[in-house]
């Protein structure tokens, strides 16, 4: 379905900045029995509002299609980088609010519960994760984290409310996946305590812009927050911003401590101020953007087209999600990467959606593989370190291409 007013702010004026060409849902790793059924593909294209500068997907495809029709395959605590993340994150928030021990703490899209357990680690027993995704919120039950499996909306208030007031609600990577930002803040507002935080996380728009991490644009990412149409938003709604931290997680994202009524602390005025002298909010400022974006994408296939001519065998490093949106756009297929090696038991055997290439154990890496495409870049080093004694050159393109263009 083509979007037609601003996700936040209703207003028709959006223009359409960013287009990636068809993409399939860069989150659904294929079992070899989807193979044969016909697969979502959809334009990836993001608009921007020219009233309030949101920016977001411009043709929607449904929240049921995009987590409860298959096994959703991202698990947060498949990777070190994710696991320290979520333990810095509980400390932060602690830092700022520090409640009674029996509280009810709430994380909205829990996954399979790692930061709530962080919490449970230093006696907050009383936590509950709401996880639309029935394979993964049975994870979390298994690990011990009470989870609701559903949508954080008004059909469960009631039974929220059942179990008190909300005193720390949390949401990690979650409100850019959220297709009505304004039922979910109002579903907050509903279960929140008068006196509680509402903390979340999202991926900044300005990092994306500024890192040319077009990779981490896909159909599941429904949103793109700067602070400006953000702030705005959330005032809206009734809440009010008290601290942001900026964050180097997913690429770059912001931290945002809210909560119910007041005005917005200073730092929102100054971020605001930073996004409009980068030009943040304006058409020209994308134009850029995508020429960076294809400068990459010939790079790229230029470059491996050379390694596969010369007798090279490449594979690809880490089955992430944004990796898929990189592979689709470059148009590369398992002609060019003989498989993606990964360590989630969620992906090995599957296929990488759209460009189906087969994703295979890091310990069945073969002996032939003599190059390796790093997918996930923004943890590169940490990936090159695991697999240094393979002897296989690593290429880390959006890096290495964006770097060679500034020079
Ligand atoms: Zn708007």
């Amino acid at each position: 379905m083509k979007i037609k007013k601003c996700r936040l702010c209703q207003s028709e004026h959006i223009e359409k900045v960013v287009d990636l060409g068809f993409h399939p849902l860069a989150d659904t790793f294929l079992p070899e029995e989807l193979l044969l059924g016909p697969e979502v593909s959809v334009p990836l294209q993001l608009g921007l509002c020219r009233s309030c500068g949101h920016v977001f997907t411009l043709y929607s495809v449904s929240a049921v299609e995009r987590y409860q029709k298959q096994d959703y395959s991202y698990d947060s605590s498949n990777s070190k980088v994710s696991i320290a993340h979520f333990k810095e994150f509980s400390d932060a928030v602690l830092a700022v609010k520090q409640p009674e021990k029996n509280s009810l703490i709430v994380d909205i899209g829990s996954n399979i519960g790692t930061l709530l357990s962080h919490f449970q680690g230093v006696g907050y027993d009383n936590v509950l994760g709401v996880e639309p995704s029935g394979n993964i919120s049975a994870l979390a039950i298994k690990a011990g984290v009470p989870t609701i499996n559903d949508f954080f909306s008004t059909a469960i208030v009631e039974h929220l409310k059942g179990l008190g007031a909300v005193q720390v609600l949390l949401s990690a990577n979650v409100l850019n996946h959220a297709d009505d930002l304004g039922a979910l803040l109002e579903t907050a507002k509903q279960v929140l305590a008068e006196d509680g935080v509402f903390v979340f996380e999202v991926p900044y728009l300005l990092d994306l812009v500024q890192g040319t991490a077009f990779d981490t644009i896909y159909h599941e990412h429904v949103h793109y927050y700067g602070i400006q149409p953000l702030s705005a938003a959330l005032q809206r709604s009734g809440f009010s911003i008290f601290q942001v931290d900026r964050l180097d997680y997913m690429c770059g994202s912001i931290r945002v401590y809210t909560r119910l009524g007041g005005t917005h602390a200073q730092v929102v005025e100054s971020m605001i101020e930073n996004e409009r002298s980068f030009r943040l909010y304006e058409a020209e400022t994308f134009r850029a953007f995508m020429e960076r974006v294809r400068k990459v994408k010939t790079t790229v296939v230029a470059h491996l087209a050379n390694i596969k001519l010369a007798g090279g065998k490449i594979i690809g490093i880490g089955a992430a999600t944004k990796g898929n949106t990189f592979l689709n756009y470059c148009r590369l297929d398992a002609d060019v990467i003989a498989y993606v090696a990964d360590a989630s038991p969620l992906k090995i055997g599957k296929m990488t959606p759209g460009s189906h290439i087969p994703i295979i154990a890091d310990q069945d890496i073969d002996e032939a593989a003599t190059h390796a495409l790093i997918l996930p870049w923004n943890i590169a080093p940490m990936l090159q370190a695991k697999l240094s004694h393979l002897g296989l050159e690593f290429y880390v393109p959006q890096v290495e291409t964006l770097n060679n263009a500034t020079h």
